[in-house]
């Protein structure tokens, strides 16, 4: 289905998110079908001088991460895009922006459709979304939507500040909160497989799942952004985010509807039931570690504190591990155990719902050593589920064998899903918000992590506490351990 007619101010046009998501993302839309022809495009940044510009970058970024060489198109599409030079804290800047916008508006007939999507960095987010008010860009007949990137905020008092500026110029249903987690197939797959099958809802709580398991894994180190990640370790950058997200959806109620407002309900009762961090025991609840030297495929590579522009003593980490409880009466005494962290052994983001043991074992005389059944579900970069059963191993007298039952997304159509990108500005567009970030969840999230970051900013850890191609540090293993459960491999 094709999206109503609307005017796309980017901010940020010639950043990496830009060149290697948004181009080609809105490029595949396109060529689906699923963008309106009455749509234009302004890129705002500083390095770029004119709109020829601009369309050759759009159009190499499409050549070197889309999935297309059709040149025909390429070009039919980048003429629909427009370039402005523009500094983002001088007034003088949006007034021409608003004359080019207020143009395009009436030759492509807009209907005075606008998005602003802030890609750029998040220091600037409130002065734009500030300025976009001031300097009339937000006066418009049609919709106005804005579009915002992650971090939001630094923490929850930080969050509260920009929030409210963006409040002045947006309302809540008005803005897009970026978790680009929210738009991968199998995340949004989460909710289908509980609530469209029978022989998992009735088992999804305590009464047969002994723990959930969430791992986002990375190979890759802090590469350029050290920077911004130093500043905020994989706590910030992964968990009051992404890894949070994914908990909601696993242990929300199901809702009454699937609306927006009803699914993001029920997301926000299960943050309020997080058992609050007690700061006396955390470390029994979570562990942080920093890689040190070590191998990547084989590879040597430095550990964080030798990485570009990282401090030789920094306290930031880059694992975080954590025992999550949920205090109502489907979670009460299961864990939801999280984990994440860069230069791990594999690349890999999985959920394994362990279910609870069978209350005996009738084949233990045969030698059988029975498995729990597992419920695991591939996010990246295989997208699929696998149930893990046992079964009777094929021949003379009754030992049991555990079997996988496989499915993947991949294999399936012959394609790739579409990109997380790609679905979230198709539903920007068209006005559904179900999976981007309500100001809410993002509130108590940050107030939960933000009890952990206090603790951990005033303790020196005794870091690196992990070599880099590991796991993480041991700590985290014995988080499980101290309960009678252990790390499902992911590799
Ligand atoms: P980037 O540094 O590559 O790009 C920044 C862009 O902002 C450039 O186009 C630059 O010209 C423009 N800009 C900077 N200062 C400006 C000013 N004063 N006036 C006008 N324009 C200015 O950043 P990025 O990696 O593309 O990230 C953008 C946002 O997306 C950030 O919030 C980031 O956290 C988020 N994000 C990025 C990625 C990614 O893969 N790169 C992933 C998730 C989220």
């Amino acid at each position: 289905v094709e999206s109503p007619s609307s005017l796309i101010l980017l901010f940020g046009a010639t950043g990496d998110l830009a060149k290697r998501k948004l181009y080609p993302s809105l490029y595949n839309l396109y060529i689906k079908g699923q963008l309106s022809d009455r749509f234009a495009v302004v890129g705002v940044a500083r390095r770029l001088k004119n709109d020829a510009e601009l369309r050759e970058w759009v159009k190499d970024s499409i050549l070197t991460y889309g999935e297309s060489e059709n040149e025909k198109d390429i070009n039919a599409f980048t003429s629909h895009f427009y370039y402005q030079s523009h500094d983002v804290t001088d007034s003088a800047s949006y007034k021409q922006l608003k004359t080019l916008v207020d143009r395009l508006d009436k030759e492509y007939e807009l209907g005075g459709n606008r998005i602003f999507y802030l890609a750029m960095s998040p220091e600037f987010f409130g002065t734009v979304a500030e300025h976009l008010k001031e300097d009339g860009l937000t006066d418009t007949n049609g919709f106005k939507r804005l579009v915002i990137e992650k971090p939001f905020g630094h923490d929850l008092q930080s969050a509260i500040k920009l929030n409210n500026q963006i409040r002045k110029a947006f309302d809540e249903d008005e803005i897009y909160r970026i978790d680009h987690y929210l738009g991968k197939e199998m995340v949004q797959n989460i909710e289908v497989i509980r609530f469209s099958n029978a022989i998992f809802e009735p088992l999804w709580n305590n009464r047969y799942i002994s723990n959930i398991q969430i791992t986002s894994s990375e190979t890759l180190g802090v590469e350029e952004r050290a920077n911004y990640y130093d500043k905020s370790g994989a706590i910030r950058d992964m968990v009051q985010n992404h890894m949070m997200q994914m908990v909601t959806l696993l242990a929300m109620e199901p809702p009454i509807k699937l609306t927006t407002d009803e699914i993001r309900s029920e997301k926000v009762k299960v943050l309020r039931a997080l058992r609050p961090v007690d700061k006396k025991n955390i470390h029994d609840y979570f562990v942080r570690g920093q890689y040190g030297k070590g191998q990547i495929n084989g590879k040597e590579v430095v550990g964080y504190r030798q990485e570009m522009n990282v401090p030789e003593d920094s306290n930031t980490e880059t694992y975080f591990a954590g025992k999550l409880l949920i205090d109502n009466f489907r979670w009460a005494g299961v864990p939801f155990y999280v984990r994440t962290g860069k230069r791990m052994a594999a690349k890999s983001t999985k959920i394994v719902i362990q279910f609870k043991d069978i209350p005996m074992n009738l084949y233990f005389k045969t030698g059988s050593n029975l498995k729990p059944n597992l419920l695991v579900i591939h996010i990246q970069p295989d997208e699929g589920i696998t149930l893990h059963l046992n079964v009777k191993k094929a021949g003379q007298g009754i030992v049991t064998t555990p079997i996988k039952l496989k499915y993947s997304t991949k294999g399936v159509d012959g394609m790739n899903t579409p990109e997380a990108y790609e679905k979230l500005l198709y539903d920007c567009l068209r006005g559904d918000a179900t999976n981007f970030t309500h100001w809410d969840e993002v509130a108590l999230s940050w107030q939960f992590v933000d009890e952990i970051s206090a603790v951990w900013e005033n303790e020196p850890a005794v870091f690196p506490n992990y070599p880099a191609g590991s796991m993480g540090p041991k700590e985290a293993d014995l988080l499980l351990e101290k309960d009678g459960f252990s790390w499902w491999s992911i590799i």
